[in-house]
Order: structure tokens, then C-alpha cells, then sequence
């Protein structure tokens, strides 16, 4: 088989084989492929798409490209996944209520880098909390108290790594067929037998309409239920911040709030929509028993509690979040309303850069975040405001941040005379 014929026929719109599918993945991982021809390759999947078929088989021998990981031994694992955004902390209360209902929560995060989040940056902000385990650690934990959060450990999908580098520099990344493959090789590579994907639209998003969202999560779908997997997807807004909190420490404090049931706004519906699937899928109930038990653990304090033990085996030193005194950035500026009116759009992806200003993401992989700085919006979409009120809080380490964020989230949220129209916190479920 030659890797130019491979090309050819998917540049003319065939239908590849699932014999040329795994020649391709197996030979561009062990180098065998030269990257001139796998960008040709990923290009001709944009211009031509993938059938289902095509799409099952690339994940699966992406999948199977390095290690898996076996959680055959725990009961009811349900893992879940978001496509990223702005202010998205909801692993951090959705992983330790599940596990406080008895399913099993084994989860490999990620850093951030741009303007969204990762999951492992905001863990890292609780003093102490230990991000790399060894394997044996992170099983262990998981059989001991049901739920653990790590970096990626192992050589999990080596093909994802190369080729995802590769469709970032070759204009490649925006495929459904290459997006489904690539998050879906990691997920079942990671071993949950159920899995809940937040498939997020709008301008802080990949997918920027819900239609488009909507392809991706279908496609996901698919591609998990052929490998046996239970599956949903929720299809969410991300054209504003998910919460009010933007930045690592900052996040884990709102994450806190509402596991401690004092925050029950948007944040808390979508934490109580997935926890409920993952719940739902992973102990074979019905949703709307399953979405009871999740309020009941968010109300009764027992996914606040499993949250202080899974930090605390992490290393975690939890007296930082009882006493409410984890590191938040000294130097803060407030930013005004220069108008007055209703909130009428708050983009998430330059609120999301505006947080990156101040020091709490990453511009290149190598850089360190500053884990205390970030924004506080203090108004809502479709809130009304008067001129000269306080519409964000800005937390960094380095005063000459302050004026370029600042310029930056007065731009990013606008005011005008008409409340815009709201949304509903999920707009679709696939199942
Ligand atoms: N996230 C991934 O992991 N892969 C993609 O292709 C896009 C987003």
C-alpha cells in the first residue's frame, strides 16, 4: 500500500478502507509517514469529509496507537469531557458528586493554553494538590475513594499528539471527522464505560452555532457507541463565560461555592445536567432519579465532602478552601460600566484573552501561569447596569497587566438598550 494512493482516493471523495485507515495511522505514529503527507492527508479529510465508518475506524486505531488505560476493576466508571471554554470548572464539582453517588470518576486533565482554561492549571492553585501520580497512584486512589484527577499519564494516543500538532499548523484543526477522532481516541483510550460530552457552541467555542455543535456531538456519539461505550452528549452555550470566575484559584473558589450549595446559577444547572447523565448512564437509571440524587448531593453537603477527600488524597491542603484562603492576585482593579443598559454580549473567547493578559494562562506551552490572577464579572448577560457601575474585577500579580486587560473586557462586554434574549443552559441531548 502506498500512503499517495491513500491521498488520492480520499482527495477525490472514496471511501477508505478500514486496511488504509490503519496504515495511515499506524505509519505516520512510528514515523514510517512523512508529515508532508499526513498534512495532505488531514487536508483532503476537510475538503472531503469521512463516513461513519471512516470516522470509528481513525478513532480506533488512533486509540490503539499507545497505551489504554483498564478501569475494568472499579465499578460504574463514568468519565466526561468538555470541547473547552471560558470560566469551564465543571469537572471539579461534576467529578466528586458523581463519585459521592458511588460511580467511579478516573479522569486525565489538561492544561490551558490560549484563552480557555484546563482543568490541571486550577487543581494546581490548591496547595499541595499533586497533578502527576504514577499509574499505580492514581489506581489506588481510585479503588480507595472513587474519584482522582491527574495529567496525563502514559503514552496515551501518540498519534493524537503528533497529528493534532500537525493540524494546528496546517489549518487542519476545524474537521468534524478530525475533532471527533482525536477527543474520542483520548476518551476511550482513558477506559470509562460511560462517557457524557459537553459539546460546547458559540464565540468562546470550536463549533460557533449550535447546528455545528450539534454534527460533532452526533459524530461522537457514534464513534463511543461502536466501541460499546454508554454515551450522551449536551449541547451547551459558551457565547458568554461559563460562571463569573475566570482564572485558576478563582474558578476553584466558585467551583467551591457551589458544591458547598451556595451558588445555584447557571454554573450549578450545567454541573447538575452532566453530573445527572454521567449518574444516569453509569448506574442504568432513569434521568430525572438520577438528576434528584444529584441535587440531594449537592444539598446534603456529601459532594462537598467528597471533594475535600479527593483534594486532601491528592496531596491537597484543604484547610486553603475551608478557611476560604486560597491565593487570589494582591493587585486588583474594578472595571465600570462606561454606559448604562443591559448586558448585551459578553465574548467569551476575549474574556477569556483578557484573563491570559493578566497572567493566568498561557500564550505558548512553556509558559507559567500565574495561578491567583484572573476577572471576576460581577454582571450577567442581560443584566442592567448604570454608568459607573462595577461590571468585572481584574486580580493579577503585575500591575502593568492591568491596563491592557482592562481596555480589553470593556470591549468585550457590551451595553445597549435592549435585554438580550436568554438562552437555555443546554440546548440539546444526544444520546
Ligand atoms: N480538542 C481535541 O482534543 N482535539 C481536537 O481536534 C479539537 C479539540
Amino acid at each position: 500500500m502506498r500512503m499517495y494512493d491513500v491521498i488520492l482516493k480520499k482527495r477525490h471523495g472514496e471511501i477508505l478502507s478500514d486496511e488504509e485507515i490503519k496504515f495511515f495511522v499506524e505509519g505516520y505514529t512510528k514515523g514510517e509517514i512523512p508529515d508532508y503527507q499526513a498534512s495532505a492527508f488531514c487536508m483532503a479529510v476537510c475538503f472531503s469529509g469521512m463516513n461513519d465508518e471512516e470516522c470509528a475506524s481513525l478513532t480506533y486505531h488512533m486509540m490503539n496507537s499507545g497505551d489504554t488505560v483498564d478501569l475494568s476493576a472499579f465499578p460504574r466508571t463514568a468519565d466526561k469531557h468538555s470541547t473547552g471554554g471560558v470560566g469551564d470548572k465543571t469537572s471539579l464539582i461534576v467529578a466528586p458528586t458523581v463519585a459521592a453517588l458511588g460511580c467511579t470518576v478516573a479522569k486525565m486533565s489538561g492544561r490551558g493554553l490560549g484563552h480557555t482554561g484546563g482543568t490541571i492549571d486550577k487543581l494546581e492553585s490548591i496547595p499541595g494538590y499533586r497533578t502527576g501520580f504514577t499509574p499505580e497512584e492514581f489506581m489506588a486512589q481510585v479503588g480507595k475513594i472513587g474519584v482522582a484527577i491527574v495529567g496525563q499519564t502514559g503514552n496515551l494516543v501518540p498519534a493524537d499528539k503528533k497529528l493534532y500538532a500537525l493540524r494546528d499548523v496546517t489549518a487542519t484543526v476545524d474537521s468534524v471527522p478530525l475533532i471527533a477522532s482525536s477527543i474520542m481516541s483520548k476518551k476511550l483510550a482513558s477506559g470509562a464505560e460511560s462517557i457524557v460530552l459537553d459539546v460546547k457552541y458559540g464565540s468562546g467555542a470550536f463549533m460557533k452555532t449550535p447546528e455545528e455543535a450539534e454534527t460533532l456531538a452526533e459524530k461522537m456519539v457514534m464513534i463511543g457507541k461502536i466501541q460499546g461505550r454508554k454515551m450522551c452528549a449536551l449541547i451547551t452555550d459558551m457565547d458568554k463565560p461559563l460562571g463569573r470566575n475566570i482564572g485558576n484559584s478563582l474558578e476553584v473558589i466558585e467551583a467551591v461555592n457551589v458544591l458547598r450549595g451556595e451558588d445555584t446559577g447557571a454554573l450549578y444547572e450545567i454541573c447538575v445536567a452532566l453530573a445527572s447523565e454521567m449518574v444516569s448512564l453509569a448506574r442504568g437509571i432513569d434521568h430525572v432519579e438520577a438528576e434528584k440524587m444529584v441535587r440531594d448531593a449537592i444539598a446534603d453537603g456529601s459532594a462537598y465532602k467528597k471533594f475535600l477527600e479527593w483534594i486532601s488524597a491528592q496531596g491537597g491542603d484543604t484547610s486553603y478552601i475551608e478557611e476560604n484562603r486560597l491565593e487570589v492576585g494582591k493587585i486588583t482593579r474594578e472595571v465600570k460600566a462606561v454606559r448604562g443598559g443591559y448586558i448585551s454580549y459578553m465574548d467569551a473567547e476575549a474574556i477569556g484573552s483578557a484573563a491570559c493578559m493578566l497572567g493566568a494562562g498561557r500564550l505558548k506551552k512553556e509558559d507559567v501561569p500565574d495561578l491567583s490572577a484572573g476577572i471576576v464579572l460581577s454582571a450577567e448577560l442581560g443584566d442592567r447596569v448604570c454608568a459607573g457601575d462595577v461590571i468585572a474585577t481584574l486580580y493579577t500579580s503585575d500591575e502593568a497587566k492591568l491596563d491592557a486587560a482592562e481596555k480589553a473586557i470593556i470591549e468585550s462586554i457590551g451595553i445597549g438598550d435592549v435585554a438580550p434574549e436568554s438562552r437555555p443552559v443546554v440546548y440539546k441531548k444526544i444520546r
